[in-house]
């Protein structure tokens, strides 16, 4: 069987279009399946809709946050809550094409335990955001040491990767942690698709948020540039020093105030940039060692109806 995790965050125009979407494919193609949608704490009837598909339909999961958790706690809790063989993540607005998920499926079949959905071109996006999206990219690529250009959270894993991820404690990034357990992995290109319905829910902030947090929990590249710059620092400043020597013994008086001034204030916010750096690690382990939990489900609905009672009567 497998699962279908669908986030949602205010989709209620989405959500019954995604299912009907993804589900009649799946049927069509033989492949026995079941949604868990997660509810994160939207504020319109997103979780009415799901309850009421849940009434409806077979095999349909509803998870409800107390609150906006963001989309990878949604995506966590969706892994911990799959029951099938394999698990899909897919976005609730259809930018992901559904069909690739049979393509994916049959990857999965021949025995691929990663199938990564690879973004052929991005969808129509603001122009800051792509090209955020294209500078965020090329950073957390060169910094965390593998190539996450065009990949996405539209994924294909295998429940060993499921139980793996899904024991990992740590708040982490989907897409680079699906990266970082390793196994036989397959990818698949796709389109993006336009919005159906709805806007996107990134600001430009959150999203300059969620590069700064991903690249400092991927990499300390960031820490090790501050010790560079201290080696930079110390070679300009042997050769100032000398230069202040041969001056001060040949007898030529360094210029007024402006040197030590402009030098103050330069050592000053160097100082003051890498104390933030170190602070922003600090803040992660703070966050990371109160071990709170990354989301809290606040109700679940479960369809009633089940696959196999279906069966059974047919017996
Ligand atoms: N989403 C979520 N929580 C959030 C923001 C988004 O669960 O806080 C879901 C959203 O409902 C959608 C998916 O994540 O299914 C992708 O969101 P969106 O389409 O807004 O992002 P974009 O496609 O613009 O990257
Ligand atoms: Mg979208």
């Amino acid at each position: 069987m497998l699962s279908v995790i669908i986030p949602a965050y205010n989709e209620e125009k989405c959500i019954r279009r995604a299912y009907i979407a993804i589900h009649s494919l799946l049927a069509e193609n033989n492949i026995d399946s079941e949604f868990i949608f997660v509810n994160d704490g939207s504020q319109d009837q997103t979780y009415k809709m799901i309850t009421e598909l849940s009434g409806e339909k077979e095999n349909i999961i509803g998870l409800n946050f107390s609150r906006n958790f963001g989309k990878e706690s949604a995506i966590s809790a969706g892994l911990a809550a799959a029951n099938g063989d394999c698990a899909v993540v897919i976005d609730c607005d259809l930018q992901h094409p559904p069909e690739k998920i049979v393509e994916m499926y049959r990857l999965w079949e021949q025995g691929y335990e990663i199938v990564e959905g690879i973004k052929k071109e991005r969808g129509q996006e603001k122009k800051m955001h792509s090209i955020g999206a294209k500078i965020f990219y090329s950073v957390i690529s060169r910094m965390a040491g593998f190539d996450m250009a065009n990949s996405s959270d539209f994924k294909l894993l295998d429940r060993k990767v499921v139980d793996v991820i899904n024991n990992m404690p740590e708040r982490g990034f989907f897409r680079a942690i699906s990266y970082w357990v390793g196994y036989k992995k397959a990818t698949v290109e796709y389109d993006v698709n336009m919005r159906v319905d709805g806007e996107s829910k990134w600001s430009t902030r959150g999203l300059v948020k969620y590069a700064i947090s991903n690249i400092s929990s991927y990499s300390t590249a960031p820490m090790q540039i501050v010790t560079a710059l201290g080696f930079v620092m110390l070679v300009i400043s042997v050769i100032f020093s000398v230069w202040a020597l041969i001056d001060k013994i040949i007898g030529r008086a360094l210029e007024g105030m402006t040197t030590v001034i402009i030098i103050t204030i330069f050592i000053g916010s160097i100082i003051m940039i890498s104390l933030g750096i170190i602070g922003y690690y600090i803040a992660r382990i703070y966050e990371e060692i109160k071990g709170r939990p990354k989301y809290i489900i606040s109700s679940t609905v479960k369809s009633a109806k089940k696959n196999f009672i279906a069966v059974e009567q047919y017996k």
